[in-house]
């Protein structure tokens, strides 16, 4: 075995996605797999698959590459780099779009390789991230009708993500209001319609989402059961699936203020600390560069961490019961922050297994 790794049980992910393809499908609602907090890892896209979405997304091109063999549409949701057009015509079904430039691009890719290349158009709804503005939809429309290899596949909007805006009746019935515009202004039908993503559960949940919305883009929801509006875990999913484990390589009591005069610590930061007398301290050998302490917390809640740098996070082991030695294992539950940087190191272990 190596170290560190994440931990990632398969079975309470399936179970994840099962329990929200369940609620979905109740309300006419197909949903995305959003594979970019794991690398676009092949094993997670198959779960996901299992689990029953009807779509693979993710935000990189390099992880859609990955599953080039399965079976299934894959949709890339960042817009698009013009630099990308023919890889993502190569390897995306579809894509998420903002420019009618790079439309253009990819209208003339798809020529090339003689393929209909699908995009949803992004519309902004109030979270300032990508999107078109609601003025501007006739004349993007317009344009992409008279693109000959580009398919208007359908609209999404992304909220909760940089303007923390949430998801309501309100601004996801304006999408719905834009869905019915564009299919009576030029006589098509919209395949999606895609209300958001992790933020939008509680209102999937409630049954409250507009009538028009088909589609939804999960990826924290799925694997940690847990909606992105509020925080609030979700009834029914596991909160657990994934964990951390690391390896305790140094193991001592030592003062908790370091002697000497203080500096700048490795990062430029000028450090400060609590004198809590002599404790037991530990280094495990993970460290900024795989992860941040913030996204990571000791299972154990009698185990703190004290700090880290690039390569050693430094634990305080003297109020915890458990009697570790050096060789030992230390798990940390993270959030989503903290698998989504775990996943791209290239330190870190993935494990797999169903408990
Ligand atoms: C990341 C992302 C998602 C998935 O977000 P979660 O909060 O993980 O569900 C959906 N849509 C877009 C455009 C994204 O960038």
């Amino acid at each position: 075995m190596t170290y560190p790794r994440v931990v990632i049980d398969s079975e309470k992910i399936k179970s994840n996605i099962k329990f929200l393809v369940e609620k979905g499908e109740k309300q006419g609602i197909q949903l995305m797999g959003v594979t970019k907090v794991f690398s676009g890892e092949k094993e997670i896209a198959k779960i996901f698959m299992e689990g029953g979405v009807k779509y693979l997304a993710d935000s990189r091109l390099e992880n859609l590459k990955k599953f080039e063999d399965f079976d299934i549409p894959k949709v890339l949701i960042r817009i698009p780099m013009k630099s990308q057009a023919k890889e993502i015509v190569k390897y995306a079904d579809i894509s998420m779009n903002s420019e009618i430039s790079t439309i253009e691009a990819l209208n003339k890719e798809a020529k090339n390789q003689e393929k209909i290349h699908k995009i949803i158009l992004m519309i902004e709804l109030g979270d300032l991230r990508e999107g078109i503005l609601p003025k501007d939809i006739k004349a993007h429309v317009d344009q992409i009708m008279k693109f000959e290899n580009i398919e208007l596949e359908g609209i999404a909007v992304n909220l909760t993500c940089y303007g923390g805006v949430i998801p309501s009746p309100t601004n996801l019935g304006e999408l719905e209001k834009i869905a019915d515009f564009i299919e009576s202004e030029y006589k098509i039908q919209l395949n999606i319609v895609s209300g958001g993503n992790s933020s939008s559960i509680e209102l999937l949940l409630a049954n409250d989402l507009p009538k028009k919305i088909n589609n939804l883009r999960l990826g924290e929801a799925l694997v940690f059961g847990r909606e992105s509006a509020y925080g609030n875990d979700i009834e029914g999913c596991f909160t657990d699936a994934v964990s951390l484990e690391v390896e305790i390589v140094e193991l001592k009591e030592k003062d908790s203020i370091p002697t000497g005069e203080i500096g700048m610590n490795a990062f430029g930061e000028k450090p400060v600390f609590e004198d809590l007398g002599v404790r037991k301290r530990a280094i495990v050998a993970i460290g900024r560069q795989d992860v941040d302490q913030d996204n990571i917390r000791p299972s154990d809640s009698k185990i703190s961490i004290i700090g880290a740098s690039s390569d050693h996070l430094i634990l305080d082991l003297s109020d915890t019961s458990t009697e570790y030695n050096v060789g030992d294992i230390v798990k940390f539950s993270l959030d989503y922050g903290g698998l989504l940087q775990l996943s791209t190191s290239n330190y870190v272990k993935k494990h797999f297994c169903s408990k």
